[in-house]
């Protein structure tokens, strides 16, 4: 049987797989913000969704830029409890069988490459628009090997712009992500119905996934994240098909399929597939 799972700053996700395909059993537990305490729930849900039967196998994401050897997470705004602490070890001492982890957002543009939107497609750009901005490349069902984390929402859009949380200015997250909404519109996302501001946000997504084009040159994007919902994708193509006059044709923007399930499919697909 294998394990997947999903931890966010919120709630953390657990499901098993008997089959490697489908899952037979799962679970939604808010996350304890104590790392010992974490460890303590994810071994009794895991015991309890398993009835008992070996785990032979996990794979997990975790909300936060994980150290070079992927074994802990190096820093995390929202589980601050668990940065730097043996996280990999720990499963491994708990569980007794191999141990994959990956950043949250890697985890959900794999699912989304190999389950959801991504299906067929050879080389997928992942980009997921929630309070902040990441995403990932993701080729032939496999992570692209890179040196460290790719930063999408950190690309320059516009030249002494808005103040981005990095420090850096007129980066493309200030300009799109949730957490921004409120300074630039005075609304928060959910609330923003005015056509004029999506238009806006949407152009300045476009010169972002521009820039992921002629750098990623992706089959198709797929947009995760709670603000990719409100997103009007027919406008972010359009501009798209503007800016982009070195290529015939603009990849397909699509939306992500999965949900909150997307991290545990893109879990269970690197256990199966290693
Ligand atoms: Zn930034």
């Amino acid at each position: 049987m294998y394990l997947s799972f999903d931890i966010g700053g919120t709630n953390m996700r657990l499901a098993t797989s008997s089959d490697g395909e489908t899952f037979a059993a799962s679970k939604i537990i808010p996350t304890p913000k104590d790392f010992n305490e974490g460890m303590k729930t994810l071994k009794q849900t895991a015991d309890e969704l398993s009835h008992g039967e070996k785990i032979i196998g996990i794979a997990g994401g975790v909300a936060g830029p994980l150290d070079k050897g992927k074994t802990m997470l190096v820093t995390s705004p929202n589980i601050s409890g668990w940065i730097q602490k043996p996280l990999k070890l720990k499963l491994e001492k708990n569980f007794g069988c191999q141990i994959i982890l990956e950043n949250d957002t890697v985890m959900g543009g794999i699912g989304e490459a190999v389950k959801g939107a991504g299906i067929g497609k050879e080389v997928v750009g992942y980009i997921a628009i929630g309070t902040g901005v990441g995403g990932k490349r993701i080729v032939d069902g496999k992570i692209s090997v890179d040196s460290s984390n790719f930063e999408p929402g950190h690309q320059i859009i516009m030249p002494d712009g808005n103040l981005c949380n990095c420090g850096g200015k007129g980066h493309l997250e200030p300009y799109v992500s949730g957490s921004y909404f409120e300074k630039m519109y005075g609304q928060k996302g959910e609330d923003i119905t005015d056509p004029k501001i999506w238009d806006e946000i949407s152009r300045y997504l476009a010169i972002g996934l521009t820039n992921t084009t002629v750098h990623w040159t992706p089959d198709i994007i797929i947009l995760g994240g709670g603000v990719s919902k409100s997103i009007p994708l027919e406008k972010v193509q359009a501009y798209l098909a503007e800016f982009l006059t070195i290529f015939p044709q603009a990849p397909e923007i699509v939306k992500a399929t999965l949900g909150h399930h997307a991290g545990l499919y893109g879990a269970l697909h690197l256990l199966t597939n290693n």
